[in-house]
Parts: structure tokens; sequence; C-alpha cells
């Protein structure tokens, strides 16, 4: 079935004034200004209300803290034992509640305007040994592409290190079943709706053995490396003392200084950091709401941007945002990158440029991301009819600046996935009240 998405507001792609034309999975044509489709269509969907962007995509997140959202234990505390008080409660994380938590993540994450995240899971207590299966399970039903992260930490309470020793797990455990989920679900080719990445949850939660082993994983069944590095001063300090050098110096000692890898945070790097992940290719996630809520520095986004690093944006967990909403990710990120950079620094395109295409090359993929013929038909379609965006002139800045917060449609793969604003097959009231009923078992 051909479709013509006529007429829009405003787009985010060149020579598509009249809108694109839709064919199974892809966008197959772009529609200039008085012209008309080249070939006749089936269908057309009148798109003048619209404003449309690339799919946004999401480059990093913690799906299972949306059970943990403003949780008293973690109130108004730094990094360090934010994590702690938390990570005692995570460790109650069973199936079903990894099941509802990734549902809701999903579906909050596709009414602002995602269609495809990353998420970064290195929660494995026991009883859990599924939890990449469960996060795939439900990608799948709701249509959303996911960059699923086999995380780990292997470096516990006993060795010194943060996490309870009952949701570490020992090397050869991590390894293999990083091996196993990526032979049953990680899809290299073009178009694909799952990925697995491999994502020790810092190289300094994890053994050498699983920095260097997850890269030759990485190499073997050509997936990506997701890592959280560089949050906060404190671990670069850590990392000194302990090892006599930096955290990129021990990336690149443990293989991972390539550009199968993206980072997410990458507050604290240096300038000669900076130029090193861009020569290598390494993506930067910035993760501004979480690195504000917890009082961390602004990241050199648009130093990394102009170094060759593919930069992305991420909503991160849902316990260090408290949101899951990817549009608020964007303005975040206008709003940080100008503390930073000044009022002409950082621009509403180069954010939405970061959010979609740079996302997307953080992911490692070049499918998705941008409005243009041959790539994957995922759009983002907002309207301007709400209080906040009356009296707006650009409507594409107007998203951005007037806080654009929930799409009217969402489409992946050339599937509606949001229809006037509900996601399409899943009932809110429903899910909210079972997610609500799990999040009581972590009170
Ligand atoms: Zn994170």
């Amino acid at each position: 079935m051909r479709l013509w998405i006529k007429d829009p507001l405003a787009i985010l792609a060149k020579g598509a004034e009249r809108g694109v034309v839709v064919e199974g999975t892809r966008i197959v044509e772009l529609v200039g200004s008085g012209k008309t489709p080249a070939a006749p269509v089936d269908v057309s969907f009148e798109a003048s209300r619209h404003v449309i962007l690339p799919g946004l995509v999401n480059a990093h997140h913690h799906f299972y803290q949306t059970l943990t959202r403003a949780h008293p234990a973690g109130l108004d505390k730094e990094l360090a034992p934010w994590l702690v008080a938390l990570n005692s409660i995570w460790a109650r994380l069973k199936p079903r509640h990894l099941r509802i938590a990734t549902r809701l993540a999903l579906t909050e994450l596709m009414l602002s305007g995602c269609t495809t995240t990353a998420d970064h899971h290195q929660m494995f207590p026991p009883g859990l040994e599924d939890a990449i299966d469960i996060e795939v399970d439900e990608a799948r039903k709701l249509g959303l592409r996911m960059t699923v992260t086999r995380g780990s930490m292997s470096i516990s309470k006993k060795d010194g290190g943060l996490p309870l020793d009952e949701i570490a797990e020992d090397e050869d455990a991590i390894l293999g079943d990083s091996e196993r989920v990526l032979k049953l679900f990680h899809d290299p080719k073009p178009g694909a709706d799952i990925r697995v990445a491999l994502a020790p949850c810092s190289p300094l939660a994890v053994t050498r053995g699983v920095m260097v082993g997850s890269a030759r994983l990485a190499e073997r069944y050509d997936c990506r490396l997701h890592t959280h590095l560089s949050q906060t001063l404190e671990e670069e300090e850590y990392c000194q003392e302990t090892f006599g050098m930096r955290l990129v110096d021990l990336l690149e000692e443990t293989g991972w200084l390539s550009r199968r890898a993206w980072i997410a945070h990458g507050v604290y790097l240096n300038a000669g950091e900076v130029a090193r992940l861009g020569r290598a290719g390494v993506g930067v996630c910035n993760c501004a709401a979480s690195d504000m809520l917890l009082g961390l520095d602004v990241c050199p986004v648009k130093d990394l941007d102009a170094a060759g690093a593919p930069v992305g944006i991420g909503v991160d967990g849902s316990a260090s945002n408290d949101s899951s909403n990817i549009m608020e990710a964007v303005r975040h990120t206008l709003m940080l990158g100008r503390q930073r950079y000044g009022a002409s620094g950082v621009t509403h395109l180069d954010v939405l440029r970061w959010a979609t295409e740079g996302s997307a090359r953080c992911l490692g993929r070049d499918d998705i991301g941008r409005i243009a013929v041959g790539l994957e038909a995922d759009m983002a379609f907002f309207t301007l009819d709400e209080l906040r965006f009356s009296g707006a002139h650009d409507p594409i800045a107007a998203l951005v600046l007037c806080g654009a917060h929930r799409a009217d449609r969402v489409m992946a793969a050339g599937q509606w996935r949001v229809i006037d604003g509900a996601p399409v097959g899943v009932d809110l009231q429903a899910l909210m009240a079972e997610h609500r009923v799990a999040a009581r078992d972590f009170a």
C-alpha cells in the first residue's frame, strides 16, 4: 500500500513541503513544493494540523526504574548514596515487575514521539534471568524498535563495590548470558526491530574480563557496546587512584575505544578525551535531566559534536529523571546546553538532530533518524493545538521552545502506533492500575 502523508503544517526534512509517500515499512518519496507523488497512491493522510519529525530515538534508559519514581529513599541525594539506597530496593525486582515496568516505559516514550529506544538493563537478581527476553517480548507487542542492552555488575559490596552481593553476577554468567541473548534476539540488518548491545553498568562496576569479553563478543556478533562513563568527578578520581589512569584510558585498554561503543553522560570528559572519542567515533548520550537532578556539570555536547563523536539524547532512568518523555529531554538538552555554550551556542535544530540522527548513530543505525527516501518510515506527528503553542510562529522551533510533550500520532515501520494521542491497542487506565500495584512492592 502507498500512503501519502499530505501537506504537513511543517516537516523536518528538505524538499518534503507536500509530504512523504510511505510504502511498506519505508519512505519511498519526498513530495516537494507544487508537486504530487510520482506514482498513484492508495490512500492519503491529511497532515495539515501536524508538525512532523523523524521518530525520536532515546539512547539511554532503565525501564525498571519507573517503579521507583520520586521514591523517598532517593530524594535529594548525590549519585553514590542515591544508588546505594535504591539498589537494595531494586533487588526485589521480579519478572512480573519488569514486564509491567517495560510496558509502561515504552508506552510513555511512544506517546512522547519516540519510535526507537535503548534500555540499559543491569539488574539480574536471582529469578530474573529472563530479563532481556521479557523486554524483547514487550517491545515487539507494542511495535517500538529497541536496542536492549544486556547490562552487568560483577563487583559488589564484598569486593568494595556499590551493589548488594545478591545482584552481582560472575564473569562467566555475564558473558554466557550475553552470548545467549545475542544469538536469540540480535538483528544487525537494516530495518531491525530488535538489537542487543552489551553494557557493563560502568567500567568500574565489572572486572576487566567482562569489559574485554564484551568487546570480543561485540566483534563476533556485530553488536554495540554501552556503559555509563564520566558521570561524576568522584568516579574519575576513584579510577585514577585505583588504576592510575582515567576512565577513557580504561576504555581504550579494554578495547572499547571504537565505533561500536556509546557512553551515557560523559560529563567530566576533558578536551583531550573529547578529541579521542571523536577520532574513535565513540557516541555520547547526553542525559540532561538526570545530570541536572543529580547536580552534575554540563556534558560538552557541542565539542563532542564538532570532534565527530555521535551525540545522542536519553531520558535516562525514571528514578533519576522521573519521566520517560523524550521531547522533554530534547528541551532539557537545549536549556542545559545553553548554560554551557550561550544563547546561540545550541539551537533547536541541534537538539532535534541529536535526538534523531545523533541517537540513531549512537545505536549504530543509519536506517532511521531522518525523513529521507529509503529510510524506515518512523515519524512523530505533533499538533500545536494547546495553550502553550498559541501565538507561536516557527512550528518546529515551537515544539522545542514551547515544550511539546505529547505526540498526536506516531508511525513506526510504516504502522500507526499512536492515533489521536492514544497508543494503539493499549488500555492506559488498565496499564497504570497494574503498574501502580506493582510499584507497591518497592515502597
Ligand atoms: Zn543510566
